[in-house]
């Protein structure tokens, strides 16, 4: 590819990433919106309960029916977004170190096809991608791998720029990964049944309308005034 296709896509993706951080931080703002309304209701049911104007069963199974009726609508509240905050100690080095270089040939370094989202400072350094299916999880390719990982050594591709998880993170204890750690027996029913590839990209409920034709009266109007 040429390298002013290439920066032509990259300014592509950078303002889709751009637009979809936009449009999640509105969704976001509308979940706390709707929050907000949320508190209010129950408040206002409580007094009405209270004040013996309502009765407790006859709400409760008014609720029910209207969450049934939700869900099979598929009307699913809140943005489906994830944004990662690290505590205090996110700038600790792992308390064992890895041989990771010992065992790459066994591990294939398989702790990169683990899930994580990023926090705001990883997504704003642009130095590491996110799945724009999955806002804001770090991307995976095909083989379940994240994208950053280099093909052909195992390693990080980004180790400069890695996210803190990442920095943090050891698989000495983490079972998940080995039975046994110091014998580097692989958990291979974990990984096998987990960490098998991408995760498909979550759609958020999305209703298409039809555009309704203009209606004849006034296209014949317009055709009228010659324009
Ligand atoms: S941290 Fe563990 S799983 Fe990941 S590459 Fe190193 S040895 Fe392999
Ligand atoms: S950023 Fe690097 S260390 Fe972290 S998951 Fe991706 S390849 Fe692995």
């Amino acid at each position: 590819m040429s390298p002013q296709k290439e920066a032509g896509l990259q300014s592509l993706e950078q303002q889709v990433e751009r637009a979809s951080f936009f449009t999640h931080t509105a969704l976001s703002r509308c979940s706390i919106r709707v929050n907000e309304v949320e508190s209010f209701t129950y408040g206002l049911v409580d007094l009405l309960l209270e004040k013996g104007i309502l009765n407790s069963d006859e709400v409760r199974s008014k609720v029910e029916t209207i969450r049934e009726e939700s869900i099979a609508r598929g009307d699913a509240a809140g943005p489906g977004l994830a944004l990662r905050v690290d505590g205090t100690n996110a700038d600790q080095q792992p308390e064992v170190k890895v041989n990771c270089a010992e065992r790459m040939p066994i591990c294939h370094s398989i702790c990169c096809k683990l899930d994580f989202p990023l926090s705001v400072e990883e997504i704003e350094s642009g130095e590491v991608r996110w799945d724009l299916g999955r806002p804001y999880h770090i991307r995976h390719g095909e083989d379940g791998h994240c994208v950053h990982r280099n093909q052909e050594s195992g390693f990080c591709g980004v180790y400069e720029h890695r996210p803190g998880i990442c920095r943090t993170y050891t698989c000495a204890r983490d079972t998940r990964i080995w039975k046994d750690f110091e014998k580097m027996e692989l958990n291979t029913e974990w990984l096998e049944e987990h960490l098998k590839g991408r995760d498909q990209p979550q759609m958020l409920g999305a209703v298409l309308y039809q555009i309704q034709a203009a209606p004849q009266q006034s296209v014949a109007a317009k055709d009228e005034g010659g324009s």
